[in-house]
């Protein structure tokens, strides 16, 4: 079935894991054996044909750069100039990708639509150009907020303020805090250009006041629920029900951590926390239990964001095993018009209603 993923990092992969994403999984991981710079080397699950292998015709992928100030922990850039020129390098990437026939890029609805007339026409996908939607992650890498039509202008389309810790814009995941003023600026910048706004990240306190004070488009690309699994990062019912009542889509996420509770990085392991794909429906169903439909729900995998197999679903090979959702719905009760909102219908109606003008 045709599907959307939401939430993928590949020029992250590309420029800093040094992936060449045209090649498929297993040959990406070969390349990587006895590697130890990363947790993930070897174990990756994303790329380029292996989303075709699994009709993932269209993903939101990210430029993502963090600035770090001094007595910031985590790793980043030194300065907003620096994360700035890395999310450069990261564009060009998708564009260098685009030229090369292997990605296209999705700005417009007229873009939209006749992306999927061609990945929809019956013939194989294995040649077809996968499209992405550009987003920010962490928006610390914009100088300033007129940045923001710069980069509108080569075709960024959403943005999340934050990431983890805390930001220029935003305070995000383990941080505490409100926008203020420069992230006020930010969101009324965003709102010109009708930008989307991922609260993905959002620390509770600078996600009320960004739906508070943005009046724009909100979704939520890689988020699970805190009912399920107690973490900051995750979503209460109350801003779940938010997203809702304003018409966003929430996107299942697929890092292990953030499916069962109790997961310890680095230790646990997926068949002895026994996470499978399953547990994310466990999360999409919530969300649909406090909507009473299921409208507003999506798959955002961030199925290469810094992990692979080792803290993915066990029943996940590589990316192309998005394909066994639709059994897995269909196995809770959900019916095939539910099942197709969930691969792609719901990023979609949100996509043409938020471009519609
Ligand atoms: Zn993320």
């Amino acid at each position: 079935m045709f599907t959307v993923d939401a939430h993928l990092d590949l020029s992250m992969n590309a420029m800093e894991w040094n992936r060449d994403l045209r090649q498929p999984v297993e040959r990406l991981r070969e390349r990587e054996l006895g590697m130890t710079d990363k947790p993930d080397r070897a174990k990756g699950t994303v790329s380029l044909p292996d989303l075709r292998r699994g009709n993932i015709g269209l993903v939101v992928a990210t430029q993502i750069a963090r600035f770090v100030a001094p007595d910031n922990p985590l790793p980043g850039w030194q300065s907003p100039e620096q994360a700035w020129a890395q999310t450069q390098g990261q564009q060009i990437w998708y564009k260098t990708m685009e030229a090369a026939g292997e990605m296209v890029q999705i700005r417009d609805l007229a873009g939209l639509e006749k992306h999927l007339a061609l990945w929809n026409d019956g013939t194989p996908n294995d040649v077809k150009p996968v499209g992405y939607i550009l987003s920010l992650e962490g928006a610390d890498s914009i100088i300033t907020p007129a940045y923001v039509e710069t980069a509108y202008n080569y075709g960024l389309r959403a943005i999340g303020p934050a990431h983890y810790g805390p930001g220029r814009y935003a305070q995000g995941t383990d941080a505490t805090g409100f926008m203020g003023m420069a992230g006020r600026e930010l969101l009324q910048e965003m709102q010109r250009f009708n930008i989307i706004l991922d609260a993905t990240h959002l620390c509770d306190d600078s996600f009320w006041e960004a739906l508070d004070f943005f009046t724009g488009p909100v979704w939520a690309s890689h988020n699970n629920c805190r009912a399920l699994v107690d973490h900051n990062r995750q979503f209460s019912d109350e801003q779940l029900r938010e997203l809702i009542a304003r018409d966003a889509v929430i996107g299942g996420a697929l890092d292990a951590w953030m499916m069962v509770p109790g997961w310890v990085r680095g230790q646990s392991t997926p068949e002895a926390m026994n996470c499978n794909l399953a547990k994310m429906i466990d999360h999409l169903d919530h969300i649909c239990q406090l909507a009473g439909n299921a409208l507003h729900i999506g798959i955002g995998s961030d199925l290469d964001g810094a992990f692979g197999k080792e803290q993915s679903p066990y029943d996940l090979e590589t990316i192309a095993d998005l394909q066994k959702i639709p059994d897995l719905l269909r196995q809770r009760g959900y019916t095939d018009e539910d099942i197709a909102n969930v691969m792609h219908g719901n990023w979609l109606r949100f996509l043409r209603r938020v471009w519609a003008n």
